[in-house]
C-alpha cells in the first residue's frame, strides 16, 4: 500500500485519498475478504473507507439498486425545488477507483456459523468480516389497512425512489384547496425533523401554486425535534396553512381506509385529499431474519466497533441499528460508517486499536430561502453513545443567516454524497 496514513484514512473529510487505491489483483485475492450488504448512506460508506484502509482488504458490496436515490433532499424535490436525478447515484466510482467489487443482487441470509452470505441469484459468498447495513422495514399490522398495496394510493415516500415520485405526482395532481394529510410515527424513526420538513416545503409549493390548501400533521408523538423552530417557521411563512395534532389530542393513528383516503385515530376520521402515511418502523427484514435485531425490532452493537452484541466478526452501522443518542440520519450513518472501516481495517491487519470520531450534522429546510442546521458531537459514556457537544440554529437568526445555511445545505449535499459514493 502506498503511503495512506492511518490519521488520513480516519479523518472525517479524507475523502480524495486516492493513492491509496489497491491496484494489485494478486494481492486483493489473499486479502482478508470483507462483505458488505447494502449501498445506502451507511453501507457504500464502510465499503470505500474499507478500501482506502492501510492494507489491501477484499471488498464487496451487496446492493439490488443499480441506482441509488437519497432520501435525504428528496422534501425538495417533492416541492419542486430539485429534480429526481439530481437525487440519484451510481456505484461506478466506488468499483472503477476504489477496486470494490459491487454485486447488484439481495443478501437472502446470512450464515454466520459457517460465515457466508447466500445472494437470491443462488451465489454463496464467504466473508472474515461483515458489514450489515440494509436501512429499515416498516412495522407490519401497526396500522390496519396500511399494507403493500395500500402505499400505492398513499404513499410512505419514506424510502426513496418510485414512492417519492407517486407522492410529488399526487401532489401536483391536488386541486387548489385540497387537505394534505402527513401522519408521522412515533419514536425511534428515520430523520426525526423529517415530517416537519416535508410539511414545510410542500406548503412552500401550495403557497406558490395552490394557495387555499392546508396541511394537517397527524403525530404518534406530543413533541417534536426542533419544534420550537417549525412552529415559528410556520407562522411566519405559511400562516394558517400547517396544522399539528400531537397524540396527546387524537391518539394513536389505528387505521387507514384507501378508497376514501381516510385516516383513522382513536375517536376520529380523517379524510385526505393526499394521505403521506409514515409508517412505525424497525431494522430492515434481513436483519430480522438474520437474528441481528433484539426484541425491539432494532440492532444492537458495540458502539465503538459497531460489531454485533448478538453475532460475532458481523458489523452493523445506519437506521438499522441501536446509535444511542445519535439520530438515525445519513450522516450519522456516514460518521458510524467510518468508525466501523476504521475498526474492521485494524482488526484484520493487526493495526492499533480504533478510536471512534462519531458527529452528527444536519440542515433541515423551513422554506426554500430559510434553512436552519445542527452540530452534534458524541463520544461513548457507561458503554453507550451519549452526546458530548450540541449546536443548534436559534430562533431570532436573521433571514440572511438562514439563506447562509441553504447555500451551506447544498453544498454540504454535493460534497456528502461524493464521501458515500465516490
Ligand atoms: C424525507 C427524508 C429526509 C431525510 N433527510 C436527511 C438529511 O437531510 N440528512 C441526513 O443526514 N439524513 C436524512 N434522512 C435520513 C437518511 O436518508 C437515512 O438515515 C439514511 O439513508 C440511512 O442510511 P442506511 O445506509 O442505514 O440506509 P439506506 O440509505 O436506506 O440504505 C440501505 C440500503 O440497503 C439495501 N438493502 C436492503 N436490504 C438488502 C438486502 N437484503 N441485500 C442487499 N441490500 C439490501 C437497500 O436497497 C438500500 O440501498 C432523511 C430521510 C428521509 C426519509
Amino acid at each position: 500500500m502506498n503511503g495512506c496514513t492511518r490519521r488520513a484514512f480516519g479523518g472525517l473529510a479524507s475523502a480524495m485519498c486516492l493513492a491509496c487505491v489497491p491496484t494489485r489483483a494478486a494481492e486483493r485475492r489473499s486479502a482478508p475478504r470483507v462483505v458488505v450488504i447494502g449501498g445506502g448512506a451507511g453501507g457504500a460508506t464502510v465499503a470505500r473507507y474499507l478500501a482506502m484502509a492501510g492494507k489491501a482488504l477484499n471488498v464487496t458490496l451487496i446492493e439490488p439498486k443499480r441506482r441509488y436515490t437519497t432520501c435525504f433532499f428528496s422534501n425538495l424535490y417533492l416541492a419542486g425545488l430539485r429534480s429526481f436525478d439530481s437525487l440519484t447515484h451510481g456505484y461506478e466510482a466506488l468499483t472503477e477507483r476504489y477496486s470494490i467489487r459491487v454485486i447488484h443482487d439481495r443478501a437472502a441470509a446470512i450464515e454466520p456459523e459457517a460465515k457466508t452470505v447466500r445472494l437470491t441469484s443462488g451465489t454463496t459468498l464467504p466473508y472474515d468480516r461483515l458489514v450489515v447495513a440494509p436501512g429499515i422495514a416498516f412495522r407490519d399490522g401497526a396500522i390496519a389497512g396500511y399494507d403493500e398495496a395500500a402505499t400505492e394510493f398513499m404513499p410512505h415516500a419514506w424510502i426513496a425512489g418510485p414512492q417519492t415520485i407517486l407522492l410529488r405526482r399526487q401532489l401536483e395532481a391536488m386541486p387548489d384547496g385540497g387537505l394534505f394529510v402527513i401522519a408521522a410515527p412515533a419514536d425511534p424513526f428515520r430523520c426525526p425533523p423529517g415530517p416537519y420538513e416535508r410539511a414545510s416545503l410542500v406548503a412552500a409549493y401550495f403557497k406558490q401554486q395552490k394557495p387555499r390548501s392546508k396541511i394537517l400533521i397527524l403525530d404518534a408523538k406530543d413533541t417534536f425535534f426542533e419544534q420550537d423552530l417549525f412552529q415559528d417557521a410556520w407562522d411566519r411563512h405559511y400562516p394558517g396553512m400547517i396544522e399539528w395534532l400531537p397524540a396527546q389530542f387524537i391518539g394513536a393513528i389505528d387505521a387507514v381506509e384507501v378508497k376514501d383516503r381516510s385516516i383513522r385515530t382513536a375517536g376520529q376520521v380523517f379524510k385526505a385529499d393526499v394521505a403521506n402515511i409514515i409508517p412505525p418502523q424497525m431494522a430492515a427484514s434481513l436483519a430480522q431474519q438474520a437474528g441481528l435485531a433484539d426484541r425491539t425490532g432494532w440492532c444492537p452493537v458495540d458502539p465503538v466497533t459497531f460489531e454485533s452484541t448478538l453475532h460475532r466478526d458481523v458489523h452493523l452501522v445506519g437506521d438499522a441499528i441501536i446509535p444511542g443518542a445519535m439520530p438515525k440520519s445519513a450522516f450519522a450513518a456516514n460518521s458510524q460508517a467510518k468508525a466501523c472501516a476504521f475498526a474492521i481495517a485494524a482488526a484484520l491487519t493487526s493495526e492499533d486499536d480504533p478510536r471512534p470520531f462519531l458527529f452528527n450534522t444536519c440542515f433541515t429546510f423551513l422554506a426554500p430561502d430559510d434553512a436552519v442546521s445542527d452540530a452534534i458531537s458524541f463520544g461513548i459514556t457507561g458503554g453507550k453513545i451519549a452526546i458530548t457537544e450540541i449546536m443548534i440554529s436559534k430562533l431570532d437568526e436573521s433571514a440572511a443567516i438562514r439563506a447562509q445555511a441553504v447555500r451551506e445545505a447544498n453544498g454540504w449535499y454535493e460534497a456528502f454524497t461524493r464521501d458515500i459514493f465516490g
